[in-house]
């Protein structure tokens, strides 16, 4: 496996037209305030997720209905040596997914956003920060949503209603407060949160039919 550290492409630049150029190394929440602070709407749920620009786009991140291809309207990438620029319609994305080039890493996109009151946006900002800290502040470390929501229903109810809610294997749980957030209750092994997500799986697709997708990516084993 491979590190690449893109701390260096850490610009942010108000452009014409209500737009903004940022980097893949910018932090979500530094892209968020950015646009807050130039008065252009459209990426408040960015806020709260944590990570950079290049994670949120090779995920196509997203909250509250909103996601981040939804603003994008170009990207910048390094495919093979070369900097590549497609604009949204050559992207193929969708729920939680952007189809990357094997070996392709995003330097930057470009994103058209909408002119509005600071105070507006600001308000929007404050509502997903607090929705968040109602639903996921689970207390313990962890890599967010488990699984995809399926479009049938929320995974979080799929696992609640499959009586999982605070069920423990090994140092790894299901979050009392958030059953799509499995957390290290301490000295959790991979091993733990990849068994535990599998008997999951098991029990949510004999209950209803419904096949649960890993939303994190899995690298190796214990
Ligand atoms: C507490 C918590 C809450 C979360 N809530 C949400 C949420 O509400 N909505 C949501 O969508 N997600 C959520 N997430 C997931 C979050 O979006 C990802 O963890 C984050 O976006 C990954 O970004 P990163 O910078 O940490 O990327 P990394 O963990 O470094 O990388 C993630 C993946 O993206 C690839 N990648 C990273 N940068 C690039 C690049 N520049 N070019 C190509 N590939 C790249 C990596 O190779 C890797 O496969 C949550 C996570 C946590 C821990």
């Amino acid at each position: 496996m491979v590190a690449i550290s893109l701390e260096d492409f850490s610009h942010l630049e108000y452009t014409c037209s209500n737009c903004i150029r940022a980097g893949a190394g910018v932090d979500n929440r530094i892209l968020s305030a950015f646009a807050t602070e130039s008065g252009l709407g459209g990426l408040e749920f960015l806020t709260g997720i944590p990570g950079k620009l290049g994670g949120a786009l090779a995920m196509n991140a997203g909250a509250g209905g909103h996601a981040i291809m939804d603003r994008v309207e170009e990207i910048v990438s390094l495919v093979h040596g070369a900097i590549t620029k497609k604009r949204k319609d050559q992207c193929e994305f969708g729920y939680r997914f952007l189809k990357l080039d094997p070996g392709e890493i995003v330097l930057g996109a470009l994103f058209r956003l909408e002119s509005e009151e600071k105070s507006l946006i600001s308000q929007r900002v404050e509502a997903f920060l607090a929705h968040r800290k109602s639903t996921q502040q689970v207390g313990f470390p962890n890599a967010g949503s488990f699984f995809k929501n399926p479009p049938e229903k929320p995974a979080w109810r799929l696992i609640d209603e499959a009586g999982f809610r605070g069920y423990r294997m090994g140092g790894a749980q299901v979050s009392e407060v958030h059953t799509n957030f499995l957390v290290n209750r301490g000295g959790a092994k991979a091993s733990d949160f990849l068994r535990l997500g599998e008997l999951i799986k098991s029990r949510v697709r004999e209950m209803t039919g419904i096949t649960l997708e890993e939303e994190v990516k899995i690298s190796g084993t214990d």
